[in-house]
């Protein structure tokens, strides 16, 4: 326990993922007195059990596609000013499609992303197999994206929480967040923990997962589940391409928008499995990918064999690839698949949370236009879209 004295802050955040970093390290940056309570370590939950893909590829067209599309140029400039190394990889991406059909809906991506100004090349099958000859030679072409790039979100975490630390932010790691006091309009003014109270007249509640929860402690309902994800690590060294590839039925299965068949078994349609492969800067890669509703992080055996499966359509080298290890994670999932960012029903409590398969690269663009929204500025993007209202007013 701290000692008797409370502590006090001008913003409490909840979550030591990456939206709470995010939150704390531009708040701290405008001179707030931060403090972040985690009930762990510092990437304790989903942040820590992703890839760290910062890309647009697979943004549902819109709002979505605008909004990434500034998170990535956002997740370019924080990793080249913040100092630490964080496995950095910027060679962007490539989608391929598995059958004319889903040519066809790569066109129509294509298409869209022209349109909304995001660097993108369309793909022949000899261009596919210029661009990698590890590819299957059967693969009729694809998509290559210019602008992005992957991480190690656990090493953004935790740079993250070194700048907050010497911006005089203060982080509680291994504390945990058990309720609320309310002065008598209804402003939140004090957040409770197992470890003493502390006195604020905010709190941003970025606890992925947990949101729902902890929200009902305040009298919140929100609706945050769990879409569990799987992920394959190869060994160390091994070559199957240079960049981030994936099937462009990431794209079909995130946004559930196509009506295009994919060549898949009713288990992998049922476990939403693709093929994604990631190499990371420190010389393994990761092979993905599955999404289906679930509640623990244990790896699922037959889910990990179908992933495998599905990565040797699309690169047969990878038959001959060492796995070493597997996890999976919780994406905090929403009805939309978008993210909560939001003021709330009661004065001074506000939601960072709901992000989905796309928290990494959405994490600190969320974080800056909260602050906005915070603090009464002309927003940079029309952030009712990400509101808590918008499933309120559906009840
Ligand atoms: C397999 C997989 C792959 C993914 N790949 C990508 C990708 O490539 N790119 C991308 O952008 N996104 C990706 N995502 C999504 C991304 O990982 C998440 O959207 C993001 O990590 C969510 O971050 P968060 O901070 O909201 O939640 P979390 O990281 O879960 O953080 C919430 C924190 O709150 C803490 N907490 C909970 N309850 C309490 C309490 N009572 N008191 C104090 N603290 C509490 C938890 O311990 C936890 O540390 C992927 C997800 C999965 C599962």
């Amino acid at each position: 326990m701290w000692s008797k004295k409370m502590k006090n802050a001008d913003v409490v955040v909840i979550g030591g993922g990456i939206q709470g970093l995010s939150n704390a390290y531009y708040l701290s940056q405008r001179g707030l007195r931060v403090i972040l309570v985690e009930q762990g370590d510092l990437a304790n939950g989903t942040t820590s059990r992703s890839d760290g893909d910062n890309f647009v590829c697979d943004a549902a067209p819109g709002f979505t596609t605008s909004f990434t599309t500034a998170a990535v140029k956002l997740m370019v400039e924080l990793v080249h000013n913040i100092g630490y190394d964080v496995d950095w990889l910027e060679k962007g991406a490539v989608m391929l499609a598995e059958t004319e059909a889903e040519l066809a809906v790569a066109k129509e991506i294509y298409q869209a992303k022209i349109e909304a100004g995001v660097k993108v090349r369309f793909m022949d099958q000899k261009d596919v197999h210029d661009d990698e000859p590890n590819t299957a030679p059967d693969i009729p072409g694809g998509l290559e994206f210019q602008e992005g790039g992957s991480l190690s979100p656990m090493l953004l975490a935790f740079a993250l929480g070194e700048h907050i630390k010497a911006m005089g932010g203060e982080m509680l790691r291994f504390t945990k967040v058990t309720g609320f006091g309310f002065d008598q309009d209804g402003a939140v003014n004090k957040v409770i923990t197992d470890q003493g109270d502390i006195l604020t007249p905010r709190v941003v509640l970025a606890a992925g997962i947990w949101s729902t929860g902890i929200a009902k402690l305040a009298g919140l309902d929100i609706p945050v589940t769990t879409m569990k994800g799987d992920l394959l690590v190869v060994e160390p060294g091994v070559y199957i391409t240079r960049r981030k590839t994936m099937e462009i039925g990431y794209a079909l299965v995130r946004n559930e928008n196509s009506g295009v068949e994919r060549k898949i078994t009713p288990f992998m349609q049922q476990h939403g499995v693709g093929f994604l492969v990631e190499p990371t800067g420190s010389h393994n890669a990761l092979i993905g990918f599955s999404k289906y509703p679930a509640d623990t992080v244990d790896s699922n055996c037959r889910v990990v064999n179908a992933i495998a499966r599905r990565a040797i359509r699309f690169f047969p080298c990878i038959s001959d690839a060492n796995i070493i290890r597997t996890y999976s994670g919780l994406r905090p999932w929403t009805p939309d698949h978008e993210a909560i960012v939001s003021e709330t029903s009661i004065p001074g409590f506000y939601l960072c949370t709901g992000h989905c398969g796309n928290g990494i690269t959405n994490g600190p663009l969320s974080a800056k236009c909260l602050a906005q929204i915070m603090f009464n500025e002309p927003a940079d993007f029309d952030m009712s879209k990400l509101s808590i209202n918008r499933f309120q007013n559906q009840q």
